[in-house]
């Protein structure tokens, strides 16, 4: 049973999109679509925890952030090692709430699957996809016990859409969508809402030998309803709605942010 007093959604809101409470994890922040989701949630007033494994490009993001008057926290862990991340998490609980994870980390590696081994299978799925359990996990324990929270996986086109060389990350995508609508299943009812952002091709590091490739980048465009390549940026506003008492009654759903990609053949 929800308690009504912790229920935003039964009180009118007179800026049903204000962050300025809440306090998000994004997890694979230091640079890509992790840093510019936490920059624009950051700029419409939460209090953003930055992550990835590497400290030194952690701390120059962090960095980038303060300069603009952000409200920033580290919080350095791989995503696929259960111990870093329970410790991570219980630091973090032990200095405030966690109103917001999105669980963002995620690889890429090309290879055809007559072709793949076990070990970059293995990594793939994990990082995109046992990763989001792993931080899930004690975060929506604490949120249960709270009696609100929302959780955003950064899913991607391949959550749906198979497509040539890209079979552990197709695999691991389409996995996520379903834990997506699994913890809705399992966590809705504690006042948990569990969506999802779909984003199409978006220029990042990930992206970039793509974006290098003239063939690819031509297909990309011609197939794209809107003609081009997305900027990371522009996963801001998903990201703020998904955040935010605007989805209070949005659950299990992935949003996508593709130019019209997934619509169009
Ligand atoms: P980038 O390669 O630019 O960034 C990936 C981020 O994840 C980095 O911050 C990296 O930091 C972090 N990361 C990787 N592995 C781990 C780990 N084990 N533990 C903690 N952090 C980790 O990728 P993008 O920004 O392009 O992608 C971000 C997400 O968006 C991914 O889930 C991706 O699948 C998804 N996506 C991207 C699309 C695109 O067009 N770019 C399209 C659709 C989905 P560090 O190396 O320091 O750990």
């Amino acid at each position: 049973m929800v308690n009504p007093s912790v229920n935003p959604s039964v009180h009118p809101s007179v800026n049903l999109f204000d962050l300025s409470s809440r306090r998000i994890l994004i997890t694979g922040s230091n640079g890509g679509i992790g840093l510019s989701i936490a920059q624009g949630l950051a700029q419409h007033g939460a209090q953003v925890i930055l992550n990835g494994r590497d400290a030194a490009k952690l701390e120059a993001a962090a960095q980038s952030l303060r300069q603009n008057g952000l409200e920033v926290e580290t919080s350095r862990f791989d995503v696929t090692n259960e111990t870093e991340v329970d410790t991570a998490i219980a630091e973090l609980l032990e200095t405030g709430p966690i109103d917001v994870l999105v669980n963002n980390a995620g690889i890429q590696r090309r290879v055809s699957l007559e072709q793949v081994t076990l070990e970059t299978w293995n990594e793939v799925l994990t990082t995109n996809l046992t990763s989001a359990m792993l931080v899930s996990r004690p975060v929506a324990r604490h949120m249960i016990a709270r009696g609100q929270g929302k959780i955003i996986n950064i899913c991607s086109l391949m959550s749906g859409l198979g497509r040539a060389t890209t079979g552990p990350y197709t695999a691991a995508k389409g996995g996520l969508k379903m834990l997506t609508q699994a913890m809705c299943a399992d966590w809705a009812k504690h006042n948990l809402q569990i969506n999802a952002i779909g984003p199409g091709y978006f220029e990042t590091e990930m992206t970039a030998p793509l974006v290098a490739d003239e063939k690819f980048n031509a297909w990309v465009c011609g197939r794209t309803p809107a003609n081009r390549w997305g900027k990371p940026q522009e996963l801001v506003g998903a990201a703020v709605f998904l955040a935010s008492n605007a989805s209070n009654f949005v659950n299990g759903q992935i949003l996508y942010v593709d130019g019209g990609m997934f619509a169009v053949l």
